[in-house]
C-alpha cells in the first residue's frame, strides 16, 4: 500500500466533485495549499479547519470558497488515502494480454518500481511534472518508474497500463525509429483508458482522469509534461470518429513501418475539414472517447456577482439583495451594474431585479460560474 500525499488526496476529491468555482481557476488554490511532499494525515485535516476558519465570513469569495472546501473535505473517504499497488501489479498479466490484443504486438512487461525520485537520466522529467516514466529498451535501468509522491486514485492505475503500452511499442520499434509524441501518447492514453475500463467498469474514474487532463491543460506551464495530453487525446478522439479502432490500428501500422508523414496528414485533414465523421460509437466507452474533447467553458462572473444571481430565486429590490448577500448597498449596486452590462440581470417591474431569462438556463446548468479571484 502506498500512502498518498495530501495534494493527491485533495485533488482526487476536487476532480470528482462539482464545485461552484470554475475549476481551472480554483485548481491553483488547491495546489498552493496542499503539498505533494506531505502525506494526508491529521495535519491536513487541521489545514482544512484553518482554511475554513479564514473563510467564515460574509465576503462573497469566501462564502463560495467555504462551500467548496466543505464539500471537498466531506467527500474524502478513507479508501482514497492509500493506493494498492500490489493489487494492480497482480493484474499485470491480464493487462499484458489485453495490450497485446489491442495492439496486435507481443512484449515482455517491464518491472514497475515506486520510488522517491526518477533515475538520474530522467530527473528533469520530475521537474516537468511527470508522475511516471518508462526508461526505454537499450538504456541503462530500462523499466517503469512511478514517483510515490504523485501516486493518486485518479491516474496511477491508468498510468500503470499506459507505461506498459510504451514498453510494448519500444520493444517493437528499432533503434532509429522516431517517437511521435502526439500519436504515441494519444494511443497510450486511449488504450490505457480502454483497458482500465474493461478491468474495473469504473466510468467515474475515467471522467475524473479526463477532468484532470483538461484542468492541467489549462493551468500548467508550457514546459510541464502533463499540459499537452488533453490536446493529444482531442486529436485521437477526432480520428476515432473518422474510423473507430480500425482506423487507429491502420495508423499504428504506419507508425511501426516509419511512415510518419502519412500519419501527420491526419493533423492537416482535421484542420481543413476533410476528415469526415463516419464512425458511430458503439458503447459507453466509445461514447466517452467521442466526447473526450468536448468541454463547455462556463461564462465567468465574479464571486459577488455570482452571490447576487444565486439569491434571485424571485425578483428583488437592490435593498433586499444587499441584505441577502450581506454587502453594502453601494457595493451591491456596482456589482449589479456589471451584471446588467453582461446581460445576466435585468430590471423587471417596480424596480425589482431578476435574472435575465436569456441566461437563466445557463446559470441553472452550471454554465455561469464564479472565477476564483485570489490567484
Ligand atoms: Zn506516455
Amino acid at each position: 500500500m502506498i500512502e498518498l500525499s495530501e495534494l493527491k488526496v485533495v485533488e482526487n476529491a476536487f476532480l470528482r466533485r462539482n464545485t461552484e468555482y470554475d475549476k481551472p481557476s480554483f485548481y491553483p488554490f488547491i495546489e498552493r495549499n496542499f503539498s505533494e511532499n506531505k502525506l494526508f494525515n491529521e495535519t491536513t485535516k487541521q489545514k482544512f479547519t484553518g482554511l475554513l476558519a479564514t473563510t467564515n465570513d460574509h465576503l462573497a469569495h469566501n462564502v463560495v470558497l467555504h462551500k467548496d472546501l466543505t464539500a471537498i473535505q466531506k467527500s474524502i473517504s478513507k479508501k482514497d488515502l492509500v493506493f494498492d499497488e500490489k493489487a494492480w501489479i497482480k493484474k499485470m498479466p491480464l493487462v499484458r494480454q489485453k495490450i497485446e490484443r489491442e495492439l496486435g504486438l507481443r512484449f515482455t512487461p517491464k518491472e514497475i518500481s515506486f520510488c522517491d525520485s526518477f533515475p538520474a537520466s530522467s530527473k528533469n522529467l520530475e521537474q516537468r511534472g511527470a508522475s511516471a516514466i518508462t526508461v526505454f529498451e537499450g538504456s541503462e535501468g530500462a523499466g517503469i518508474y512511478f514517483l510515490k509522491r504523485r501516486v493518486d486514485m485518479t491516474s496511477t492505475a491508468i498510468h500503470l497500463i499506459h507505461e506498459q503500452i510504451h514498453t510494448c511499442f519500444s520493444q517493437n520499434k528499432d533503434k532509429e525509429q522516431i517517437f511521435m509524441e502526439w500519436f504515441e501518447e494519444g494511443l497510450a492514453i486511449l488504450y490505457s483508458l480502454k483497458i482500465y475500463y474493461e478491468v474495473t467498469s469504473d466510468m467515474k474514474t475515467l471522467q475524473a482522469y479526463r477532468s484532470r487532463s483538461w484542468i492541467y491543460s489549462r493551468v500548467k506551464p508550457e514546459w510541464d509534461f502533463t499540459k499537452r495530453y488533453f490536446e493529444y487525446m482531442k486529436i485521437i478522439s477526432r480520428i476515432f470518429l473518422a474510423g473507430g479502432f480500425k482506423l487507429l490500428t491502420q495508423l499504428q501500422q504506419l507508425y511501426l513501418s516509419k511512415q510518419r508523414e502519412k500519419i501527420n496528414t491526419y493533423l492537416e485533414k482535421i484542420e481543413d475539414g476533410s476528415l469526415k465523421i463516419t464512425y458511430i460509437p458503439k458503447n459507453d466507452f466509445e461514447q466517452f472517447i467521442a466526447n473526450y474533447g468536448v468541454v463547455i467553458e462556463p461564462e465567468q462572473i465574479t464571486p459577488l456577482e455570482y452571490r447576487i444571481v444565486t439569491t434571485l430565486k424571485k425578483p428583488q429590490t437592490i435593498e433586499e439583495i444587499s441584505t441577502a448577500i450581506c454587502a453594502p448597498l453601494d457595493v451591491t449596486k456596482n456589482a449589479l451594474n456589471h451584471l446588467f452590462g453582461k446581460g445576466v440581470c435585468l430590471v423587471v417591474k417596480e424596480n425589482k431585479i431578476d435574472i435575465n431569462w436569456r441566461k437563466q438556463d445557463l446559470f441553472e446548468k452550471g454554465l455561469l460560474k464564479p472565477i476564483f479571484p485570489m490567484n
